[in-house]
């Protein structure tokens, strides 16, 4: 049976308040021609702050959340935001190499995948943390808001 992720009032208030967050940032990275979704149902992995499954033929992306995503810090929620939008630019890279495991056998893959994965992972991290304390995501927004309040 499917199981039901029932959010406490306060926890769907915030889990609206991600919603808009993820919504604006992907603007602001100028994704805006993915649709995002996002589902109740906490990320796998007991350590993983929030986890994105985009599609592979359409311009989608599911986002999952969990307890950690919504008390960490202000600035460490931005970062989860950007990290996992990040990978939008990236899912495409992972189907591409995902082709490939049907050529290697099972242990060469294993540690090819594993290590691409890691590589990605650290890669989309550093450019978390240079876009996380920047200033001109939200100097972009502020021009957007002037050119539509004109
Ligand atoms: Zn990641």
């Amino acid at each position: 049976m499917k199981k039901k992720y029932k959010l406490s009032k306060k926890r769907e208030k915030q889990f609206q308040a991600a919603r808009e967050e993820f919504r604006n940032m992907r603007d602001l990275l100028l994704l805006n021609h993915y649709t995002l979704t996002f589902s109740h149902k906490p990320p796998k992995g007991k350590d993983t702050a929030a986890s994105i499954h985009v599609s592979e033929t359409r311009n989608r992306a599911v986002v999952r959340m969990s307890d950690h995503f919504y008390t960490c810090s202000p600035e460490d929620r931005r970062h989860y935001v950007i990290h996992e939008l990040l990978h939008i630019f990236l899912a495409q890279m992972d189907y591409g190499v995902a082709d490939l495991q049907n050529t290697m056998t099972f242990a060469t893959w294993n540690i090819f995948y594993t290590n691409f994965h890691r590589n990605i992972e650290k890669a989309i991290d550093a450019l978390a943390d240079v876009l996380t304390p920047l200033s001109f995501l939200e100097e972009r927004a502020r021009k957007e808001q002037n050119i539509e309040q004109k």
